[in-house]
């Protein structure tokens, strides 16, 4: 077992035991449950929606180099700049060479998965730059030295009585402040940062490539601080996350909206198309856009997996994950978590290090159930574990287990030797981790074909 998947398991038992952490997770997951079903009721056929806008995307991904091409070709007609970066690399040293043509001392942040992924804020700090997250829940995660917990709500795992501690730990703040306190202290400390930095950096969800533009949802406004109040505008965005027409954003900013949080469309949306325009008296006098592929080209590359690549990170798959709301968000030691992230990060990551989270699903589908985009999750997770069986990268007991158990389901003699108590300790003893976590396999007492003669006897 690789360390990653070792540590993997070490910190789900450890979470999937903590019951505070599973109150908590229910609670904040029961709240997104019980709002979701009106923002459906928008759609007049939610199944409709989804399969159009799964349609929409994969229209966007048959044709991905055109319309990054297109987007690149529009986007600098208006003056903005486009960085093609291969790897998490290409992209820090990208934005570090901004940082030094710009003398930034200061960044702000909106929430933003890519840049997690290319671990950002680490790089800048040992730079010595100061990135501050303006979100609120990345700002309590940042507060707290922890990654963000949830694609969509990064501190879903805290609750308010935890936050106030947490300032007033961090921050010097009374230990009993309400959420709209919290909400003004953290608003308060943000604006100094809005006004001292030099360069904002934004992801977006989706990069338009007819109008050369980039789209971003955000409930807070700091998104649109972030892009248009400091001179310099980065946007971080993966290649996958393309619309061919912006007539396209009609539903999917109410889709995303309705399957993120429930409502029926998300406070700001904006559509960025570049740095600000002679005549127009806001935006950055600079803008830039770093498509970032880091493999998403090699899941492009794969027929089966190539679906994967629609997801609007709404973040739905995860509230529906049993395994998730039991082993939490950090637990994956990944970027992307759930559902999601077990499909993804294989191939983002590496096969071999990452295969253990394609089996850390019970397989019941209820992610693709509910995908905004109609991802087929669950048989994604599937082809995952086919693929890393083809790799080699299945250990000697597994492949052993498995040879002995397709010689006995072959031959009805092995199948019928022995008694039911006898198959109970041989197996049971022989695969000691299966019932770590489980109960103990039972046999029959009777073999399959003992059942079936006494039945065939009997209706004689
Ligand atoms: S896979 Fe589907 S449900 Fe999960 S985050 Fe992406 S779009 Fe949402």
């Amino acid at each position: 077992m690789t360390e990653t998947a070792a540590t993997f398991k070490a910190k789900s038992t450890i979470k999937s035991a903590d019951l505070e952490h599973r109150q908590k997770i229910n609670f904040n997951i029961g709240r997104y449950n019980a709002t979701v079903p009106q923002g459906k009721h928008q759609f007049e056929n939610i199944e409709l929606a989804r399969e159009r806008a799964k349609n929409m995307k994969w229209r966007a991904l048959e044709t991905l180099d055109q319309q990054l091409e297109e987007f690149e070709m529009q986007f600098t007609k208006r003056g903005g700049k486009v960085i093609w970066a291969q790897n998490s690399q290409e992209a820090l040293d990208a934005i570090l060479k901004i940082c030094l043509e710009k003398n930034c001392k200061t960044i702000v942040k909106s929430k933003s998965m890519v840049t997690e992924e290319i671990h950002l804020n680490k790089f800048l700090e040992k730079n010595n730059i100061e990135s501050v997250e303006t979100d609120l829940g990345e700002y309590i995660q940042q507060l707290d030295g922890e990654p963000p917990y949830h694609i969509v709500t990064p501190a879903m795992h805290k609750s308010k009585e935890d936050v106030a501690k947490l300032f007033e730990n961090k921050l010097g703040t009374p230990s009993k402040l309400s959420p709209e306190e919290l909400t003004m202290v953290a608003r308060d400390k943000l604006r100094e940062k809005f006004i001292q930095a030099e360069i904002g950096i934004t992801g977006a969800n989706f990069i338009i490539s007819d109008i050369g533009a980039i789209a971003i949802t955000e409930n807070e406004g700091n998104g649109r601080l972030s892009m248009a109040w400091p001179k310099t505008h980065i946007a971080v965005v993966g290649i996958e996350k393309v619309l061919s027409s912006i007539t396209d954003l009609a539903l999917l900013w109410p889709l995303l909206a309705t399957y993120g949080t429930g409502q029926k469309v998300t406070v700001y949306n904006s559509i960025i198309s570049g740095p600000k325009q002679t005549g127009e008296t806001d935006g950055p006098d600079d803008m830039y856009v770093i498509l970032l592929d880091n493999n998403r080209s090699n899941i492009l590359l794969n027929p089966k997996q190539r679906e994967s690549l629609y997801c609007i990170r709404c973040g739905a798959c995860l509230n529906a994950c049993p395994v998730y709301k039991n082993i939490g968000g950090h637990s994956y030691g990944a970027t992307y978590s759930g559902p999601i992230g077990s499909v993804i990060t294989p191939h983002l990551l590496g096969m071999n290090e990452y295969k253990h989270l394609s089996y850390a699903s019970s397989l019941c589908g209820n992610c693709t159930e509910v995908c905004a985009v109609k991802i087929n999750l669950h048989e994604l997770l599937l082809i995952n574990r086919q693929e890393s069986v083809e790799e080699g990268l299945t250990t000697f007991s597994e492949k052993t287990a498995w040879k002995m158990w397709r010689m006995a389901s072959l031959k009805r003699g092995l199948m019928n030797m022995g008694t039911g108590t006898l198959k109970n300790n041989v197996v049971n003893k022989l695969f000691k981790g299966w019932n770590k976590h489980r109960s103990d396999l039972q046999f029959s007492k009777k073999t399959f074909n003992e059942m079936w003669k006494e039945r065939f006897n009997k209706s004689d």
